[in-house]
């Protein structure tokens, strides 16, 4: 059964003479938005949730965690939680956006490699659900924090399981070398010092997550075979059985027709097969078992809207076609040489096709969004529709250029809705001092 991340646009897509996403037209979206717009569709947002849920309920004890940095705001952290989902975040950002939506922050795990004081400070106060600790010197701190609200804390170990996975290098994060997590021969150490100096600290199980975007299941399988090996192993030498495991996030998407992602429950069975082997090997109870996808529920539901501005066509060489955004909206095809597709929205009937590049308006020459690319020979005033941009590109936009950043709206039922207002020329400068002795 194909599961929602193995599509490459979002599941309400339709094209008669213009593109309509979640019932709504996006030239009419357009017109009362204006662009780039992010555009987020609800069905598919909350399809993929339950392909989840759908995919782990022979296994009970399993708990969704959306990766936030993938795109957070008040808006969708609302969705996600009426899907059932708790939350993983990064940083007092993602903790304030998601407590301020009435979340609360027990359904929540604090994630990061450097987290700060005040952070923490934060997290503990507003009864966080799960820290997972990074390092040793985090261990001191969060036992600091914790002292002061007079309360304990229940933690994960981040470990780096040493799995290499097939994609970015920049996207990768469970091989040995990694500015993430414990390796495994410092894992006794840790738990020596928690359970000798912090008695208000308390162990509950290991957390790893070994990279984005991967397609392979067997990299899954690999990860929770040395999880929970280490898992035994901690029981063996300390007699703390840990009941919790964490593996993180990184199931792909389809960016491109060339992408084949395997489906949510593929990767929900080699990972169910493994857990149930544990459990008869070791006669042990079912660990709660915790998924922390971003990319793979986020992504497909999220199309950007573009103008397209100026044409240049180089002399026997490329037509670059400019859009009126770019790298500041969506920085990944510059940052990793990310691919994604496009078609333009509005009626193109009667127009031939042309191998175009889509150029971004950044002042940088690798500003380029998409490298030949098939269109119905794009004229200025198109509306460019490019897929898959949910995850990792409001999340990770800028103000290069002083660029506004773009609105997004949700659409659902042929029904949209502002859930992040484009910025103006006034916030631009609304953080910028001029001091006295300049005027
Ligand atoms: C980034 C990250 C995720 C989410 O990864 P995706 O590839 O977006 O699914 C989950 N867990 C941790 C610890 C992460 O750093």
């Amino acid at each position: 059964m194909t599961t929602t991340n193995q599509f490459l646009k979002p599941i309400t897509f339709v094209k008669n003479k213009n593109i309509s996403v979640g019932g709504c037209d996006t030239v009419e979206l357009v017109e009362k938005y204006g662009t780039p717009l992010y555009v987020i569709d609800e069905a598919t947002l909350r399809q993929v949730c339950r392909d989840y849920k759908n995919a782990f309920k022979n296994y009970p004890h399993a708990k969704m965690m959306y990766a936030s940095k993938a795109l957070c705001t008040s808006a969708i952290s609302k969705i996600i939680d009426d899907e059932g989902f708790g939350f993983d975040a990064v940083s007092i950002g993602e903790l304030f956006t998601i407590l301020n939506s009435g979340i609360s922050l027990e359904k929540v795990l604090f994630n990061g490699n450097n987290k700060t004081e005040r952070e923490l400070d934060f997290a503990i106060k507003n009864n966080i659900g799960r820290i997972s600790v990074d390092n040793f010197a985090e261990v001191d701190l969060i036992s600091k924090v914790a002292g002061r609200y007079d309360k304990n804390v229940d933690v994960l170990l981040r470990v780096t399981p040493g799995i290499e996975c097939h994609t970015h290098e920049y996207i990768q994060t469970g091989q040995l070398d990694s500015k993430f997590g414990f390796d495994l021969s410092q894992v006794d150490d840790v738990i020596t010092k928690i359970t000798t100096e912090h008695q208000n600290i308390i162990i509950r199980g290991l957390h790893a997550h070994i990279g984005s975007q991967i397609f392979e299941p067997q990299c899954f399988h690999d990860e929770i075979d040395v999880l929970i090996q280490e898992i035994s192993r901690i029981d063996e030498k300390f007699g703390i059985l840990l009941d919790e495991i964490n593996i993180g996030g990184g199931l792909g998407v389809k960016y491109t027709e060339q992408d084949a992602p395997p489906s949510i429950n593929v990767i929900a069975n080699v990972i169910i097969e493994s857990l149930e082997k544990h459990i008869k090997k070791y006669n042990t109870e079912p660990p709660t078992l915790y998924l922390e996808p971003g990319r793979s529920i986020i992504s497909t539901s999220g199309v950007t809207l573009y103008t397209i501005g100026s044409m240049k066509q180089v002399p026997n060489m490329t037509k670059y076609v400019t859009v009126d955004g770019g790298m500041a909206d969506n920085p990944r095809p510059s940052m990793y040489q990310a691919e994604y597709l496009a078609e333009i929205a509005n009626d193109t009937s009667d127009r031939t096709l042309e191998k175009v590049t889509i150029a971004g308006k950044f002042c940088e020459s690798g500003d380029i969004l998409i490298k030949d690319i098939l269109l119905p020979s794009p004229q200025t005033g198109d509306i460019l529709c490019v897929f898959n941009t949910g995850a990792y590109n409001y999340s990770m936009s800028s103000n290069y250029n002083r660029a506004e950043k773009s609105a997004m709206v949700l659409v659902n039922n042929s029904q949209s809705d502002m859930i992040v207002k484009r910025e103006s020329l006034d916030d631009l400068i609304s953080h910028d001092i001029i001091p006295d002795r300049l005027k």
